[in-house]
């Protein structure tokens, strides 16, 4: 057992109301600035839609992640040969279309028009050409549009579903939507980092987070391609690959990330994980429908003595092994299996969990109070608006018991509490749900209380730092936020 530590999220599906704060927050700390127009480190999109960039899920497309090529992993876009080949041209690249032309406006016209019979407008102006623009996408241009024949109609994840399914999915009175809020997923296999041929992206050995090199990057590009999310970005003001840090300077001063500490929802629960890296490999290259599974299994148990002996072996400080302990992510993700990952078939083992959203209608009022439209848990879960198995293909990797069992629970909690608080239901309906879900009464109060009621410091358990722990003596940490950042960074060099 090689135990090591990882900074690991989930996000609540149910919880996030797409208001896109988060997208914000990130876009002002990190990317405003040329060369990053575009990029949205997070970005939060709908579905059933085809994101940013577009149809990213795509995999024939784009060619990112891992395949098992007789048996063993191998990356889907590059490798060494193939990478060679494509070193100048890679074909597999989103473009600038795939995103969107990035654009601002004329805001001076507002002020400087000459005096005229019609108000003036701030015109678009491309932020790559510089000249006046019509506005064609944008990074969440399918916002809210999950019942749209164009956007909705083309997503991905519809594929394995039947005609039936497909049909139901847009019919009016059914129609529905739910937000995917994305960051870097900090994989623990990431195919960015196997893809760069500069030895430019890493993952970091204390926590975890995958990040770029900028004083090494020679903008291949090949991460790009590498990653199947489409989380890392080219700056082409610096010529060098961009991603998601974390806000590894936030989280090194105590503080929760910037899109998590920003998010009206309360959607986000960020902690620690212990985990064992000798088993990376075996897991990542698992059959398809075991993939969700066999993740789950690779978390250890950070209470158990052997693992904390392995920890402390490994050089995992005991405050950190203690941050593991209380981790909310650890609770969501292995002791009530909550949480899933997105698209686990990428092999990419990331450490971003979701829980999925509850859809169904599962009940309605009636003169004798309320009650259920199905009969039991199980048919109003598989009755949901949204098919089972379209939430599958986006959290299961073909396993739809993995989805339904999270399904089950967070519908068993729902009724638990509505019984405690409401009193509607029909008497021993709620324990009846409690117990199809293998849900006890005290671990259904937990869930409500992380779910619902939890405080950020509940929420955001951002292990100590050794940075944080050395200045702490002799002064406050707070007041030395500024001491992080990028730090030194150095003008692109081509040699050729
Ligand atoms: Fe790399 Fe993409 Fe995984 Fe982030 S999500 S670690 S960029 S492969
Ligand atoms: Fe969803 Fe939170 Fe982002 Fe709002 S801030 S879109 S609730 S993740």
């Amino acid at each position: 057992m090689d135990v090591r530590a990882q900074i690991a999220s989930v996000f609540h599906l149910d919880k996030c109301i797409g208001c896109h704060t988060c997208s914000v927050a990130c876009k002002n700390l990190w990317t405003d600035r040329r060369g990053a127009e575009y990029m949205w480190w997070n970005n939060v999109e709908t579905k059933p839609g085809t994101g940013y960039p577009t149809l990213w899920e795509d995999q024939q497309q784009y060619r990112g992640g891992w395949e098992l090529h007789n048996g063993r992993l191998r990356l889907r876009a590059t490798g060494k040969i193939r990478g060679l080949t494509n070193i100048f041209f890679n074909p597999t690249l989103p473009e600038l279309d795939d995103y969107y032309e990035p654009w601002s406006y004329r805001y001076g016209d507002l002020f400087d028009a000459p005096q005229g019979d019609v108000q003036p407008t701030a015109r678009p102006i491309s932020l790559v050409t510089g000249r006046p623009m019509d506005i064609e996408s944008g990074p969440n241009w399918d916002d809210d549009l999950g019942g749209s024949p164009v956007y909705a109609a083309n997503d991905p994840n519809l594929a394995g579903l039947n005609e039936e399914e497909r049909r139901s999915l847009f019919q009016l009175q059914r129609l529905h939507m739910f937000y995917i809020p994305r960051i870097c997923n900090h994989c623990l296999n990431p195919g960015c980092v196997a893809a760069c041929p500069s030895g430019a992206m890493y993952k970091r050995g204390e926590d975890g987070i995958v990040l770029v090199n900028q004083e090494k990057c020679r903008g291949w590009r090949f991460c790009v391609s590498g990653c199947p999310y489409k989380k890392v970005y080219y700056n082409w003001e610096t010529g060098k690959s961009e991603k998601c840090l974390l806000c590894y300077p936030r989280q090194e001063d105590g503080f929760a990330p910037a899109c998590f500490h920003s998010c009206v929802g309360r959607i986000r629960y960020l902690g620690l994980l212990l985990y064992d890296a000798s088993r990376v490999e075996e897991v990542a290259s698992a059959p398809e429908e075991m993939l969700v599974r066999l993740q789950r299994d690779l978390i250890l148990d950070p209470f158990s003595p052997e693992v904390i002996e392995g920890a402390r072996d490994n050089g995992i400080h005991d405050r950190w092994i203690e941050a593991a302990q209380g981790s909310p992510v650890y609770r969501l993700v292995k002791e009530w299996e909550l949480a899933l990952p997105l698209h686990a078939e990428f092999r990419t083992l990331p450490t971003l969990f979701y829980v999925p959203p509850l859809l169904p209608i599962m009940g309605m009022l009636g003169e004798d109070g309320y009650h259920l439209e199905a009969e039991e848990l199980f048919d109003a879960v598989e009755q949901a608006r949204v098919p089972i198995r379209y939430l599958t293909s986006l959290f299961g990797a073909g396993d739809q018991k993995v989805v339904t069992r999270a399904l089950l629970k967070l519908a068993a909690v729902r009724f638990h509490r509505r019984a405690a608080t409401v009193g509607d239901l029909r008497a021993g309906v709620a324990e009846k749900m409690l117990e199809q879900a293998a849900c006890s009464p005290t671990e259904a109060e937990a869930i409500f209380r992380l779910t619902s009621l939890a405080t950020a410091d509940e929420r955001h358990r951002v292990p100590p730092y050794q940075g944080e722990a050395i200045v702490e003596e002799t002064a406050d940490p707070h007041t030395r936020r500024g001491d992080a950042g990028f730090g030194g960074r150095l003008p692109p060099r081509r040699g050729f």
